[in-house]
């Protein structure tokens, strides 16, 4: 096979996907004191670990971690590796010391801040589960991150080709995996991995074809990045991958407008830290009716509740479904947020969104009526939202928040405020994806495995690309798995044997 390859690049562990993932396994295997190469498609990376919040679990105690998110597949009934989770349990406890490790190598000082709480709190071994922001001086908590990753990965001598995307993995005639056509500079040119590849590609929610194959509702529009297009997912299927967690999505809920490729994130008063917070308003479908708890599900489920489709009406409900609010709340804060990939373009959203009414992505009415009819005309909803319906949401809505007692959908007592004060809102809402998770099946090892179960040989993957986690998701745990796996695939592929 070598004398027929024509090599133009070479490295022993080559590393594909500039995210933690990608970075981790590359700063593993280059101090292991094996010639490591980092590979990414975009001028800058173009996937989710720099544009993410930045939170890291690392909980305090492995078994109470292991007893909690086995409680989370034991609700979602997803794949689950125990052997791998209980690996992840034990190494995500030594996620900040690792880090922390890592920025003192580089003279950086990292701290921690902890936010949040367990995302299913009254399981067993919640206690157990801490999330972290990660802080150096004057940066913000993605932004420390990166600057100790890549300060890591330059004090060691990892060698990055921006600007190459992987293409295909170069198998021998045993099916090992000896390295990768990529294209750089418009060619494709073909680079050897004298150990192994390591694919740390991200998720595909950016892929329309495989978000129509694995996932439902549409549409759907995408929060992360656009680098991440299931190219890994692909290229690990072609050399004999077995697959896992394609069904798996952490979905937000988000208000897309023309004027942006990516989503804004919706950040009504209280929708994310259950605040007591001006929250008079309430969702509907497109018809005008109530469908959920707007407070009482985890962040990442929202495709959970959107991708309901109504086998009768022969259509998706709830897509868009549609924020209705009131003047009070208009006034109280910004109704979405730059949060993702839109952060790029630097647009702010209005802290009254006097800016988002003008602009036509927030719909208002001087009444009920009126507001049904704007939201009527739209080509989203096609006449479908009727007046009587609304009228009646409404009023039923502000009859619980009289009695303090949300009867139907259970919504908190402290969270119901009437909606009442004119001019009324509309903000149309989607099903917006931070990240997938699913990919090729992988092990504690982060080998890449067969149908079979055996590994494809020389192959490795990391982070988000083949992640372990099924459809309850616990946040910060992509982050703190980009750790535990790309750590372990840099270990395992610098320990390979050099083929040539
Ligand atoms: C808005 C937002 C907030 C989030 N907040 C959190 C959080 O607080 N905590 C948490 O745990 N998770 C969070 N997540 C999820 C988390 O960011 C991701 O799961 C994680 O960053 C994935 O990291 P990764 O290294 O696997 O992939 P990525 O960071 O996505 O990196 C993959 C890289 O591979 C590159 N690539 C793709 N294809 C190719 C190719 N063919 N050749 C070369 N390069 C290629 C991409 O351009 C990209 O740079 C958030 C996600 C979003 C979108």
């Amino acid at each position: 096979m070598e004398k027929r390859i024509l090599w133009d690049m070479e490295a022993e562990v080559v590393v594909v996907g500039y995210g933690l993932a990608g970075a981790a396994a590359a700063i593993v295997a280059q101090e292991a004191g094996v010639k490591t190469l980092l590979l990414e498609r975009g001028k800058e990376p173009e996937g989710n670990t720099w544009i993410s919040l930045g939170g890291i679990s690392c909980p305090d105690d492995a078994g109470k971690a292991n007893e909690y998110l086995k409680s989370l597949f034991e609700l979602s009934h997803s794949v689950l590796d125990e052997e791998a989770l209980g690996v992840y349990a034990k190494m995500a406890t030594k996620n900040l010391e690792w880090l922390k490790q890592v920025g003192k190598s580089v003279g950086i000082d990292v701290s921690f801040r902890e936010y949040g709480k367990p995302a299913y709190p009254d399981h067993a071994g919640a206690e157990a589960m801490h999330k972290w922001m990660t802080l150096v001086p004057r940066k913000s908590s993605v932004e420390s991150l990166f600057h100790v990753l890549s300060s890591a990965l330059a004090s060691r001598g990892v060698r990055i080709s921006m600007e190459t995307r992987a293409k295909k993995l170069i198998q021998d005639g045993e099916g090992e995996v000896i390295g990768l056509v990529v294209e750089r500079g418009g060619k494709d040119i073909n680079v050897k991995a004298r150990k192994a590849v390591v694919l740390a590609t991200g998720g595909f929610q950016n892929s329309e074809e495989l978000l129509r194959n694995f996932s439902r509702g549409y549409p759907v529009y995408y929060g992360g990045g656009p680098g991440n297009t299931g190219d890994g997912i692909k290229m690990a299927m072609q050399a004999g991958a077995d697959l896992w967690h394609m069904n798996s999505l952490s979905c937000g809920i988000g208000v897309k407008v023309p004027e942006h490729e990516a989503a804004f994130m919706c950040a009504l008063p209280a929708i994310h830290y259950g605040s007591q917070a001006a929250s008079s308003w309430f969702f509907v479908d497109r018809y005008g009716r109530r469908f959920i708890n707007e407070l009482g599900l985890d962040v990442h489920s929202w495709n959970l509740v959107l991708d309901y489709f109504d086998p009768v009406l022969e259509e998706y409900t709830r897509i868009p479904a549609y924020a209705i609010l009131d003047e009070h709340t208009r006034k109280s804060a910004s109704l979405a947020m730059a949060m993702g990939w839109v952060q790029k373009t630097g647009y702010r959203w209005s802290a009254d969104n006097s800016r988002e009414i003008a602009n036509g992505w927030i719909i208002k009415g001087d009444t009920i009526e009126e507001l049904v009819r704007k939201i009527a005309d739209t080509e989203a909803n096609q006449g479908r939202m009727k007046e009587e319906k609304l009228k009646a949401t409404l009023e039923a809505y502000n009859r619980c928040c009289e009695e303090k007692n949300d009867s139907e959908f259970g919504r908190a007592a402290e969270n119901l405020r009437a909606v009442g004060e004119a001019p009324f809102y509309a903000l149309p809402l989607y099903p917006c994806i931070a990240n997938t998770q699913g990919g090729p099946k992988r092990n504690a090892e982060s080998r890449v495995l067969r149908p079979d179960g055996e590994p494809v040989p020389r192959l490795y993957s990391a982070g988000e690309m083949g992640s372990l986690w099924g459809w309850t998701y616990e946040g910060g745990s992509n982050l703190a798995e980009c750790i535990v796996s790309g750590r372990a695939a840099g270990k395992n592929a610098a320990e390979e044997k050099p083929w040539g």
